[in-house]
């Protein structure tokens, strides 16, 4: 990486939003030579929608800031493929056996199928694979070997159903979420079977229940008989054989603030005595108005974006223009405007010359936003306002291709458009005119734009808008 202009001391300190500590803080690894970053998967029964990509989209950008850092990541994602129950209250179905049934095949093949589908989602977003992935169903022993340590240290109780942690056996349980405990347990209405608390939760379930043993295709031996691990679990097994009892920073979405990393905090307590991270990070969601974006409710997948002739880069680069921790709120005119402003960089990017410099100011810009807990709609203006200022061209260039690796929008690919415009040989003052057109577009002028495609028309040109910005063809009587 061109970071060596930079020398780590120059570097502006990194500093991250803490959700345990409901702050903004300086980060230090536990260690100088790698950073431990864990990050929960997806729960593999669907197609990943572009709000759980949000998520992913998040953690990549975080890991790519830390390697421009100069730190070696070691980022581990865990792929959920059993235990995770449709109701966050331990009771419901398994969402793999729900997958299953939908599609008429096992939750095994589904698995298989969905976590395939979803490698390939996070490459066409440029998200980089994380350094270890694990599944669930590959750690059963770990999940054991875990809940027995909690048992000896009388942490769990047995219901009919299986095995529960008992949280009030901490004091500090519901902390990252700030949870009201004692609210909670007055105010339960619902159900809570025969849970102690209503926050308890199901650390194994029993396979022989109503509903279920007939269809139970995952299931496993344990010390309590054959069952199937409970969905919080997993992460703290797999982080903790990963990456030891203490690691750097946890992420997650913002939905798993109050159930499932609680609960994972109450784990790794219950077994250490502490919490498991440093950080805590939480994405926030993706809504389509004012709706989240689900995947048992609205959803909308890349590939569907794809389809409608949009490139999934395009996506990332809306994704760029809002912090993470801010709701997002889809629509495909945004989606548009991201389009155009990405082939507007690319093509300009096409047209300067290689061999420049980074510029060592606008970096140390760049970086004081991106260092500044991921303020990347900033680092983006910071993109336009290089690429507008009176530097080099070369320059400008190295520093946005530099920019890039975290960006990771491809800049240095010319689009479809500029490829098709320069192989026809389309008259510069025809290119400069649909350029002023774009712009016009982009600022919603509607009456310029109309009074520059006549002008183009005049050249011998049509010009029609596409996902990508526009194409130009010669007008032929
Ligand atoms: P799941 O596969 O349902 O377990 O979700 C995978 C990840 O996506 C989790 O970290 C969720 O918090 C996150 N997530 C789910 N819905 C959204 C959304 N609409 N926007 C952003 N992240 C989401
Ligand atoms: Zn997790």
């Amino acid at each position: 990486a061109s970071i060596d202009i930079v020398s780590k001391q120059e570097l502006p300190k990194i500093k991250l939003f803490d959700t345990y500590r409901r702050g903004i803080y300086e980060f230090q690894p536990l260690s100088d030579k790698q950073v431990t970053l864990y990050a929960c998967g997806p729960t593999v029964y669907d197609f990943a929608h572009i709000g759980n990509l949000r998520n992913y989209f998040f953690v990549d950008t975080l890991q790519r800031v830390l390697t421009l850092n100069n730190y070696n990541v070691k980022h581990v994602m865990n792929i959920t493929d059993v235990g995770h129950l449709t109701s966050d209250a331990d009771n419901g179905e398994d969402k793999m056996l729900k997958g299953a049934r939908k599609r008429g095949q096992s939750a095994w093949d589904i698995a298989k199928f969905f976590e395939d589908a979803f490698m390939r989602d996070l490459a066409l977003l440029a998200i980089k694979t994380p350094t270890v992935i694990c599944r669930a169903t590959e750690h059963i022993d770990e999940q054991i070997t875990y809940i027995c340590a909690l048992e000896d240290q009388g942490f769990t109780y047995k219901t009919a159903d299986g095995i529960y942690f008992d949280t009030l056996k901490l004091d500090s349980y519901g902390h990252l979420a700030r949870l009201d405990i004692a609210g909670l347990q007055a105010g339960k209405r619902v159900s809570i079977a025969q849970k102690k608390n209503i926050t308890d939760f199901a650390l194994w379930k029993f396979s022989v229940q109503e509903n279920d043993s007939s269809e139970r295709q995952m299931q496993w031996q344990s010390p309590w008989g054959l069952g199937f691990p409970g969905w919080h679990i997993e992460c703290s097994a797999m982080s903790e054989k990963y990456l030891g009892a203490a690691f750097d920073i946890h992420v997650g979405g913002e939905d798993h603030i109050p159930v499932h990393h609680s609960n994972e905090i109450a784990q790794c307590e219950g077994r250490h005595g502490k919490q498991p991270a440093n950080f805590w990070m939480h994405g926030y969601f993706l809504q389509m108005g004012d709706e989240k974006i689900s995947k048992s409710g609205r959803s909308l997948l890349l590939t569907q974006l794809q389809e409608q002739g949009y490139e999934a880069l395009a996506f990332r680069y809306l994704l760029l223009t809002s912090h993470y921790r801010s709701k997002l709120r889809f629509s495909l005119k945004a989606l548009d405007s991201a389009t155009i402003a990405l082939k507007r960089i690319r093509n300009l990017m096409a047209q300067w010359p290689e061999g420049g410099q980074v510029n060592a100011q606008a970096q140390q810009r760049f970086l004081s936003f991106v260092n500044d807990d991921l303020k990347m709609p900033q680092a983006v203006a910071v993109l336009w306002s290089v690429a507008k200022s009176d530097l080099k061209n070369a320059d400008k260039k190295a520093t946005l291709l530099y920019f890039d690796e975290v960006f990771a929008l491809s800049l240095d690919i010319p689009s479809k458009e500029a490829t098709k415009a320069s192989t026809k040989n389309i008259p510069s003052e025809v290119l400069a005119l649909a350029e002023q057109r774009l712009q016009a577009r982009e600022n919603h002028n509607w009456v310029e734009s109309d009074a520059l495609r006549a002008a183009i028309l005049a050249l011998g040109f049509s010009i029609k808008d596409s996902a990508q910005g526009y194409s130009l063809e010669a007008y032929i009587c």
